[in-house]
């Protein structure tokens, strides 16, 4: 069994409800999704055994594993999952909702770009939900998303910078509409990755 990986970086979780805490990021290749604001570089990557992956990320102390990519559900599969929650690993994963998210993961970030009545169909329910907000862009219906505890707004950020327009409309956005949250690139904020 083999990944083809674009990167491994140990960091804190940026985003979301996880915000803070230290997790190993694994960012697949391949996205099948073009969005306009990408700033993510997941084209290209190395294959790797699910144990040469292993044998990298058991040099941190941390057991929490982000998928990430890209859409990591192009590659990822229920025994990938199984494998590294049999060596302990508890897993996360961050998709644009566009296909099933593989059984046994722990933490369901839904970041979804389009399609949005279809998602629920695929994945029922989710631990957050968290839409890119640039100035003019609509808020989804929330009665054809996923179930979820968390309806978070992140407004577009210019590669590390602040859009201060994005961040006043999303504001405006939930001032309007309470049951959204707003969530910050918190990583971006501090200079970290
Ligand atoms: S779904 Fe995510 S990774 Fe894929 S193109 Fe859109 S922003 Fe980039």
């Amino acid at each position: 069994m083999s990944l083809t990986v674009n990167e491994i970086f140990y960091s804190l979780q940026g985003e979301g409800g996880r915000t803070g805490e230290a997790s190993i990021f694994i960012r697949l290749s391949k996205c099948n999704l073009a969005c306009s604001f990408c700033d993510t570089d997941f084209e290209f990557g190395k294959k790797m055994t699910l144990d040469e992956i292993f044998g990298e990320i058991s040099q941190y102390p941390c057991r929490w594993i982000i998928w990430t990519g890209g859409e990591p559900t192009l590659q990822l599969k229920d025994e990938d999952v199984a494998f590294f929650k049999e060596k302990g690993y508890r897993q996360a994963i961050e998709t644009n909702g566009t296909r099933r998210v593989p059984a046994g993961i722990d933490y369901i970030t839904c970041s979804p770009k389009q399609q949005f009545g279809k998602i629920r169909t695929l994945i029922p329910e989710v631990d957050e939900l968290r839409f890119p907000i640039a100035t003019g862009d609509p808020l989804p219906d929330i009665s054809i998303l996923p179930k979820t505890k968390r309806y978070l707004l992140s407004p577009v950020f210019d590669n590390m910078n602040v859009v201060q327009d994005n961040v006043d409309y999303c504001v405006e956005l939930i001032k309007k509409n309470p049951q959204w949250v707003l969530s910050l690139q918190v990583h971006k904020l501090i200079g970290i990755r």
